[in-house]
């Protein structure tokens, strides 16, 4: 066989396509991986930078521990034994901030539900009717995963249709008009980029990934990033990083797949690049699917984060800090949180150093902390064609007063961190845009609103025979979903043949 001939190619090595390449390499097929960046990995290569080293885009992860979902998907692609995952306190999975309450998110549903008729015991009805909301949404994503084929799909239909019509804050709304509480369960829709009022239900899946409980790989994102590469090398896969893909053709049964630095073919081909993209970039017009295209062009990008990577030599525990996650939000209204970004009235803190306490991520006694919160890519994208670092003294001067006026809001839990940061970075959309070919500088792939999920979202199986799909453009945003679609997209490139 020809040194440019293979069974698989997969296009991009974020979450899904490192998932993509290891499935299909573990059944022996020929495998090449093609990632456009000098690093491979996407949202999970980390920022690396002096001695310190930053996650990008994973924080925590779910449904890890003894049955849990995602970690059987990480034993059949032989990662599990290769990665050591801490586990967050189990009382305290995230700490929200809001009104002048505390609420701790505990592993379990019925811990969910006790804590939250500590804080709400008059809401017992309102509470309860919302824990059945979330196990109807968890339900009614496990058969439409199945498709007609499960036999309870039919009795769904008509909440699949509610589904696609109302927003997970609607659907909270006819329940109760508390704030506080539809704040509680809907604070995760954030992490999906979305304000309840404009997020699909089946974002409610994320508060349920935690409720599994909340770990953190040993060694951070970089950790997991790494256990693919050396599982997909082990196998015979081959890795080519700085490789961009320009152009997918297909001939005689043959892929041809057009990179920056010569061409390749082969039988299947994986993208794991967004379905914007690859459907109205990467593929040739000649098999390109008029119907997919159509709703490529179509599609809304998820918004994207200003971020803050610091470091400081603080005893962040003394201070109060832990391993948790720390949500701060000003106003329960997450909407109006959300519409007036640049004022970081809602932000996602978290300090890796206190989750994997054993962590090379900096100096001994320094803390590295990450602080993230939602910011759209218009404001900054007059530089969007500029490289990383060469955007000029406006930008840097307009990313370092928006960084300051989130330092300040950061203060109110770690007093006086500007007097003892010892590093400190900020990044705006641009460099998910940059780093990730994330459009628009989106953080989860198209954004994850009633109508671009569930059957909304891009199939991993097109119908261009031979072409498959993963990524958090397929199943949903994140890194258990973008993992899963990629192990989906792998098996299915094999055992179609
Ligand atoms: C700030 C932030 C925080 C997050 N926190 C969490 C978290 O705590 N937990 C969690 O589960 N999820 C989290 N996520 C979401 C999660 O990181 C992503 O949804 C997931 O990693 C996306 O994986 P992916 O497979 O879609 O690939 P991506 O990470 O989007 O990577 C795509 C890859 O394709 C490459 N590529 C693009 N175009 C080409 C081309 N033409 N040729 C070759 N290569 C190309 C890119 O360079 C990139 O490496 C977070 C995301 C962000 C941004």
């Amino acid at each position: 066989m020809k040194d440019n001939i293979f069974d698989v190619i997969v296009v991009g090595s974020g979450a899904g396509g490192l998932a993509a390449a290891a499935a299909a390499s573990k059944a022996k097929a020929k495998t090449l991986l093609l990632e456009a960046m000098p690093f491979v990995g996407g949202y999970i290569n980390p920022y690396t930078v002096k001695d310190y080293s930053f996650d990008t885009g994973l924080h925590y992860l779910g449904e890890l521990g003894k049955n849990g979902s995602f970690r059987k998907r990480l034993e059949k692609l032989c990662i599990w034994e290769r990665v050591a995952f801490v586990e967050i306190n189990p009382d305290c999975i995230g700490k929200y901030y809001f009104n002048d309450k505390v609420f701790c998110l505990p592993k379990g549903m019925e811990n969910f539900k006790k804590r939250i008729l500590t804080m709400f015991p008059n809401e017992k009805k309102a509470v309860e009717s919302l824990i059945e909301l979330l196990k109807d949404i968890q339900k009614a994503a496990a058969i439409g995963s199945k498709g007609p084929k499960h036999p309870e799909f039919t009795k769904y239909m008509p909440f699949f249709m509610k589904l696609m019509k109302k927003s997970y804050g609607q659907l909270i709304d006819e329940i109760t008009n508390n704030q506080e509480l539809k704040y509680i369960f809907s604070i995760m829709s954030g992490e999906a980029g979305l304000p309840p009022d404009r997020a699909s239900a089946f974002t409610a899946l994320i508060l349920l990934h935690y409720l599994e409980g909340g770990y953190y790989p040993k060694g951070g994102s970089k950790a997991l990033r790494d256990a693919f590469v050396d599982a997909i090398k082990e196998n015979g896969g081959i890795i080519k990083t700085s490789h961009r893909v320009t152009k997918i053709y297909k001939n005689n049964g043959l892929f041809k797949v057009l990179t920056n630095k010569g061409e390749f073919l082969s039988k299947k081909v994986i993208s794991d690049v967004d379905p914007k993209l690859t459907f109205t970039q990467l593929l040739d017009e000649k098999i390109n699917v008029e119907s997919l295209k159509k709703r490529a062009l179509k599609l809304q990008p998820s918004i994207g984060s200003f971020y803050a990577f610091l470091v400081t030599d603080l005893d962040l525990e003394q201070l109060g800090l832990g391993d948790f996650n720390l949500i701060h939000t000003d106003t329960v209204d997450l909407n109006e949180a959300f519409d007036k970004w640049d004022e970081f009235k809602n932000f996602f803190l978290t300090v890796p150093t206190l989750k994997d306490r054993s962590c090379t991520c900096a100096p001994k006694n320094f803390h590295t902390i990450e602080v993230i919160s939602m910011a759209p890519f218009e404001p900054f994208e007059k530089w969007a064609n500029k490289p990383s670092r060469q955007r000029g003294d406006d930008y840097l001067k307009l990313k370092l007063s928006l960084g300051d006026r989130l330092l300040t809001k950061v203060e109110r839990y770690i007093p006086n961190l500007r007097k003892h940061i010892v590093f400190k970075d900020f990044a705006t959309p641009l460099s998910n845009y940059y780093w990730v070919n994330a459009p628009f500088g989106g953080d989860y792939g198209p954004n994850q609103t009633p109508s671009q999920m569930g059957p909304g979202r891009f199939p991993i199986k097109t119908n261009i025979d031979g072409f498959y799909l993963c990524g958090a453009g397929t199943l949903a945003g994140g890194i258990a979903p973008s993992i899963a679609s990629g192990d989906i997209a792998g098996s299915l490139a094999l055992k179609e043949s």
